[in-house]
């Protein structure tokens, strides 16, 4: 089946060093998605835990707002001077909930999404440079582990691993001006959460890693022929908008409908068995004529339909000549065999069903006049 990406899986769970091989920073899970599939996993994985992740970070800026309350019962007074370091979190929560419906892809989403996060932590660094006892934020960076957890739930381990490690850099520079007494225990407390939080990021990609197999699988039978392996016709609804059936693509594009003549008799003579055999032998054969951008769709029965994606005249011509001349003298293991072709040129902007009825009639044409020919609607 020409123009599919089967994913080449290979069915372990691994859990593997991490590898930074130049800027080509590679994950956890790669050896469960094949390397030119990882795109795609990562998108998918974006597409599906963004909103939990998108409901986290409300839900963090606001409880970093709450904490404005913690500190009146620290100061046993309204504390008009944390407010505003509490609420400065507003205003990345703002920049987020006005861009989240915008960022579409899972790289602009690692940059927004985990500004929540941050701009928390950075909150609470302010808020606790106010306070007498400095060292009250250590409980605030514990939570900040938890609040990073639920961000990463829609992203990569890998960016993951990295943008949640600036929690120690957050740490390390806001000494500088906070001088936290137990700097040590801040660390020390840190780094198993850190780790642990890891870790389970691993886990829970490996687990979407299974999920997005599935779902692939699933699509990928939805749309292929069972006794042939080529596409069925559903593969179509995928490049043709679902309302005006117009092909997306605007590259030109030919038609081609393939009908094997006498199949019947083929039946009838044979044995349903032995015509089985005859169909996915044709299927086999077309898929080496296309080239990687066109379509080979068994329409139904013994018909199938080419969709020549980027195609001139002179290609059109070519091809379906060669494929008929192709099974009209290749050796198949049940009996001699030809084939009629009927074609035509996809007009832009019209829907593909008036594009499929002329290749049709193009067929019958050919069937009336002979069978084992190509005819170009054309030329009717
Ligand atoms: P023509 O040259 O006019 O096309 O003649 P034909 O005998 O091929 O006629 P037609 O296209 O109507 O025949 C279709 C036959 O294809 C009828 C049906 O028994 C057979 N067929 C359809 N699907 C299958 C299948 O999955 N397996 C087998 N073995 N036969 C099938
Ligand atoms: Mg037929
Ligand atoms: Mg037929």
């Amino acid at each position: 089946m020409k123009n599919t990406k089967k994913p080449q899986n290979i069915n372990k769970f691994y859990i593997v060093v991490m590898k930074f091989r130049g800027y080509n920073i590679r994950t956890m899970i790669t050896k469960k998605i094949a390397k030119e599939e990882l795109l795609d996993f990562y998108q998918s994985k974006f597409d599906y835990y963004k909103v939990v992740s998108a409901y986290c970070a409300v839900i963090i800026a606001f409880s970093e707002i709450s904490y404005f309350f913690t500190d009146c019962q620290l100061y046993g007074r309204f504390s008009w001077e944390t407010l505003i370091p509490r609420l400065s979190v507003l205003l990345p929560l703002a920049l987020f909930l006005l861009l989240y419906r915008k960022v579409k892809s899972y790289k602009a989403g690692v940059l927004l999404y985990y500004l929540i996060p941050h701009a928390a932590m950075w909150a609470t660094i302010w808020s606790v440079y106010h306070l007498e006892n400095r060292d009250f934020v250590r409980e605030g960076f514990i939570i900040m582990h938890f609040a990073f957890l639920t961000i990463g739930l829609a992203m990569p381990v890998m960016y993951h691993t990295i943008i949640h490690g600036f929690i120690f850099f957050n740490i390390l520079v806001s000494n500088l001006f906070n001088h936290y007494e137990h700097l040590d225990m801040m660390l020390t407390l840190a780094i198993p959460i850190y780790i642990g939080v890891i870790l389970l990021q691993i886990i829970l990609e490996n687990t979407y890693a299974d999920h997005y197999l599935i779902k692939k699988s699933l699509e990928l039978n939805s749309i292929t022929d069972e006794l042939t392996g080529v596409y069925n016709r559903f593969k179509i609804n995928e490049i043709v908008d679902p309302e005006t059936h117009k092909f997306y693509t605007d590259e030109s594009i030919y038609i081609a409908m393939l009908d094997i003549d006498y199949f019947k008799k083929v039946n009838d003579n044979y044995g349903h068995e032995a015509g089985d055999i005859i169909l996915k032998y044709v299927g086999s054969r077309l898929e080496t004529h296309v080239q990687n951008q066109d379509y080979v769709i068994r329409w139904g029965g013994e018909e199938f339909v080419l969709l020549l994606v980027d195609c001139d005249a002179s290609r059109v011509a070519k091809v379906t000549e060669e494929i008929r001349q192709d099974i009209s003298s290749g050796e198949n293991s049940v009996c001699p065999l030809t084939i009629s072709i009927g074609y035509s040129k996809y007009k832009a902007d019209e829907n593909y069903h008036s594009c499929l009825d002329r290749a049709d009639k193009a067929l019958y044409y050919a069937k009336k006049h002979g069978r084992n020919q190509v005819v170009d609607y054309t030329n009717i």
